[in-house]
């Protein structure tokens, strides 16, 4: 039962303010069938939009049920639309997207009944309308009476108590006039029904109360309803409500009706995805790829600590006292003590040092190097003729490296990173040596001619293999003329040598090449030359520790070698490590067994400077880590440009697709009007626009993942080159899931502005909308 009090509506245009409906008055039985007659601008639609409650009144009241409507919510009006009223349209207000069968069901969507449910109501109501065999069909593929079948039907489904039909045979021809109109009475039997219609003659014919509207005003009415003052209810309506998975399926629906168009837009919005997603899998990949390589290859790479090393921080300080120089003397200039610079830092490596690192547990997570500091006097004979230290060309007058050294590397190391090419590896526990090679099997001509070898042929690997030359320690090498000690192969001693050298003295140390060596990886950078055991400096050392110049020169302050003056540069302390007087080492070189030993290692030289001066601390290199994080560094700022770059145009694909929601919520406003008519609740609506974008986000993020997937060993083929890793680009699965939920909320974000404003739209101006 329907009471209308003194119901008016006013519109206000500007300053003016115009009345549609001017003290309505009205009761309607609980079954009857009402025509509401008048000319058009009369006032009967705004009449039925008030009472559908899809617009609002200005004052008086509507009683449903004893029901007054005053005090209802917006989310009241929604669930009494959903619940208690059906609105049949002149021009159907089909969803063009969905087919009857959907379209009819979407009232119950919104009161969540069952899926099971629904479709059996929507078939029964349907059956009713005499559309059982339409149901799959699109609206636009059924004639205009059928539609208005659909439209009835859908009015009917959540069996309403009150059918509002505004001109539903308007736009019909009169045969099939007459078929609406019969249905709708004989629905009346068990409802209300209001029908506006300006056709007196249908009116008269079929319904069974006609009220005339003039200018907002009741003027005529055929059969009025008295009501008995009863006492008023509170409000009982239940709640209507979409459900998320509703309104996704509605978004989708109506994408798929525009394929195209949702392809092209989620490729768009794939474009920032695709370029985030690439730097990514670059990222990764490289990230990854170095990792490996700190943790595999360069795992074998030592730390170093050196009695002298450059701090590259050093230099970067003294740099910048010149850029921040103070200001300067006026008037004049002043002089000043310039300190003697050697250009490197020193580390005083002592024997406590060694001490340290001996008790320490550095011997369980790595390999330890002593190399010295001392001259070698390498030699090898062959017929009369002396051969002696082989030395590479010098730049700048210097006399360059030696191809003859202590060997560098722990024997593991040794072992992991080389192949032997003949041969075998050396013993450390004897006087041998290696003949390392390139990968090309070349070496310095010099280290030939070292050997008397020829150089312009290829030498057989046996003739080199086996072979022996000679260390010289200081008592073979020096001979003293009574003032000072002279090097013999500077006078005319070299006969001196040559007997030496066949002689069985002990002053000799002899060292046999045990093999052929050749690196198996480019990772490390290795000098061709001779490389001989440990063992061989650590007996010459102990030789020359106790030789004659050693003991005259440590007696001495001054240089006890002829040619040797001692200098800034050279000072008794140098003199003495080159002729091997000091048994400290100079360098020291620490292989850790593996990476994770490493960090072991570095604690434990830490450790030591704990508490120390900074003058008394003992500093390590640790070249790999600082290659390592110099490649880092160029890469996460190049990829921070990139990452920059791909963010813009995931904006710019995030504001497309705000944009074209906003075109998809112009669309589709007749929609946002029959949903509301319904019972859809605002939210109801941001909901159906939310999904869509977010839809539309998760197809631009799949796309974009999956064009990256396509894109990668594209990439990785040209990678492969450079970094001799065909598997560089990588994009991590969890990164791609993370991609597609980015690409899911900036599109739910950029929707969101197009789907409050679809929420926010007035059901009536929707309707009405073309
Ligand atoms: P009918 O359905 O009887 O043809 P309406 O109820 O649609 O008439 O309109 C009644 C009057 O109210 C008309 O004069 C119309 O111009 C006016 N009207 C309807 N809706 C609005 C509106 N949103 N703003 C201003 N005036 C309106
Ligand atoms: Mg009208």
């Amino acid at each position: 039962m329907l009471e209308i009090k003194d119901l008016k509506k006013h519109y206000i245009i500007g300053e003016q303010t115009f009345t549609a409906l001017n003290s309505i008055n009205l009761n309607f039985r609980k079954h009857e069938f009402v025509a509401i007659l008048g000319q058009s601008g009369s006032g009967k639609t705004t009449l039925l939009n008030l009472i559908g409650g899809l617009d609002r009144y200005t004052s008086g009241d509507i009683i449903i049920d004893n029901v007054s409507t005053k005090n209802y919510k917006d989310k009241d009006w929604d669930a009494y639309r959903n619940h208690r009223i059906g609105f049949v349209f002149q021009n159907y207000n089909l969803i063009a997207h969905l087919d009857v069968l959907s379209n009819v069901e979407l009232a119950q969507t919104l009161s969540g009944v069952s899926k099971e449910e629904r479709k059996r109501r929507a078939i029964e109501v349907l059956t009713r309308v005499g559309l059982k065999d339409h149901m799959k069909k699109k609206p636009n593929q059924l004639s205009g009476g059928q539609q208005q079948r659909v439209s009835i039907a859908r009015a009917l489904i959540n069996n309403p108590s009150i059918i509002l039909a505004d001109e539903p045979t308007g736009a019909l021809d009169s045969e099939t006039s007459v078929d609406i109109m019969n249905l709708l009475t004989e629905i009346s039997e068990d409802k209300l029904i209001i029908m506006v219609t300006h056709n007196g003659e249908l009116a008269k014919k079929y319904a069974n109360r006609i009220v005339t509207l003039k200018d907002g005003l009741v003027t005529s009415d055929s059969n009025p309803f008295e009501v008995k003052r009863k006492d008023r209810l509170e409000n009982t309506v239940s709640k209507s409500s979409m459900s998320y998975l509703t309104a996704l399926s509605l978004s989708f629906k109506n994408m798929l009706t525009k394929k195209v168009r949702t392809l092209i837009t989620a490729l768009a919005g794939s474009i920032g995805i695709i370029g985030v997603a690439l730097v990514m899998s670059l990222q990764y990949g490289f990230t990854d790829y170095l990792n490996n390589m700190e943790r595999g290859t360069f795992a074998g790479l030592p730390l170093q600590v050196s009695r002298s090393y450059i701090d590259i921080s050093d230099i970067m300080m003294s740099n910048r006292q010149q850029l921040n120089p103070l200001p300067p003397i006026e008037g004049g200039v002043l002089g000043y003590e310039p300190e003697v610079s050697r250009g490197l830092s020193t580390n005083d490596i002592s024997e406590e040092y060694i001490e340290y690192l001996e008790t320490s547990d550095l011997n369980q997570y790595g390999s330890i190097v002593y190399q010295y500091g001392f001259t070698g006097q390498y030699y090898y004979m062959a017929g009369d003729t002396l051969y002696t230290n082989p030395r590479s060309q010098g730049s700048l007058g210097s006399s360059g490296r030696s191809y003859v050294t202590q060997s560098a590397y722990a024997y593991e190391f040794v072992n992991d990173f080389f192949d032997v090419v003949h041969g075998t590896y050396y013993n450390v526990d004897a006087h041998e040596a290696l003949l390392v090679v390139n990968r090309e099997h070349k070496l310095p001509k010099e280290i030939l001619t070292f050997l008397g070898l020829p150089t312009d042929q290829v030498v057989p690997f046996e003739d080199i293999v086996g072979k022996e030359f000679k260390v010289y320690t200081n008592n073979a090498y020096y001979t003293y003329n009574g003032t000072q000690y002279v090097p013999k192969n500077t006078t005319n001693n070299l006969e001196d040598l040559k007997t030496i050298y066949n002689s069985n003295s002990s002053d000799v140390i002899t060292v046999r090449i045990a093999g052929i060596v050749k690196t198996n990886t480019n990772l490390v950078q290795v000098n061709e030359s001779i490389i001989y055991t440990p063992l061989v400096a650590t007996d010459v050392l102990a030789k020359n520790n106790v030789s004659d110049v050693v003991v005259a020169q440590r007696a001495s302050e001054t240089s006890v070698i002829q040619g040797v003056v001692f200098n800034p540069l050279k000072d008794k302390e140098d003199v003495l490590y080159e002729l091997g007087g000091i048994d400290l080492p100079n360098t020291i070189l620490i292989y850790p067994n593996s990476f994770d030993d490493k960090a072991n290692i570095v604690e434990i030289l830490d450790a030591y400077n704990e508490g120390l001066d900074e003058d008394d601390q003992i500093n390590y290199t640790d070249n790999v880590a600082v290659a390592v994080s110099m490649i880092k560094t160029v890469m996460d700022s190049v990829s921070a440009v990139l990452v920059a770059f791909a963010s813009i145009s995931l904006f710019v694909s995030s504001v497309m697709i705000g944009i074209i929601t906003y075109t998809s919520v112009l669309e589709r406003t007749k929609e946002i009007g029959v949903l509301r008519s319904i019972g859809a609740r605002k939210k109801d609506i941001s909901r159906v626009f939310n999904a869509e974008a977010i839809l539309i986000g998760f197809v631009a993020g799949l796309l974009g993942v999956m064009i990256t997937y396509a894109i990668i060993p594209v990439i990785n083929i040209f990678l492969e080159e450079p970094t001799g890793n065909s598997n560089i680009a990588n994009l991590f699965y969890l990164h791609a899931i993370l991609l597609v939920v980015i690409s899911i909320t900036l599109t739910f974000i950029a929707g969101l502005i197009p789907s409050r404003i679809a929420a926010k739209k007035d059901p009536v101006v929707a309707l009405r909308s073309e």
